[in-house]
């Protein structure tokens, strides 16, 4: 387990691990078949490809239809000395292709619509 270029690192399971700098942190897939979804990998780790698109939904967003409510939005307001949630709730939705990550209009976070290079990995995640 552990980086395999600066861009991807492996995880436990057979996994792939790449930091999305919409939501700063680390998504990771599974690739290959088996249970459960899973991607198919170019197996270029400095230029990797992942098909089909990759959609990550945190926090309300994970139950289609349910309002903001008793989950990151509104934590700050039931517990104001706490300071906000550090994982706000939201929709990550994007291709990897190339090196390249597409992220789709439906993000909510600040780089919907916006192709950018796959950044490399932090120290923290490597
Ligand atoms: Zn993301
Ligand atoms: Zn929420």
């Amino acid at each position: 387990m552990g980086a395999i270029s600066n861009k991807l690192r492996t995880v436990e399971g057979g996994s792939l691990a790449f930091y999305c700098p919409g939501c700063k942190g680390a998504h990771t897939i599974r690739i290959g078949d088996g249970a459960g979804p899973g991607w198919t990998y170019n197996g270029n780790a400095d230029n990797p490809t992942f098909t089909p698109s990759v959609l990550v939904r945190t926090g309300h967003y994970c139950n289609p239809g349910q309002q903001p409510g008793d989950c990151a939005c509104d934590y700050q307001e039931r517990y104001p000395d706490e300071g906000p949630w550090p994982w706000p709730c939201g929709i990550c939705h994007s291709f990897v292709t190339n090196g390249q990550i597409q992220f789709l209009s439906d993000c909510t976070h600040e780089l919907a619509g916006q192709t950018v290079p796959l950044p490399d990995l932090p120290e923290s995640v490597k």
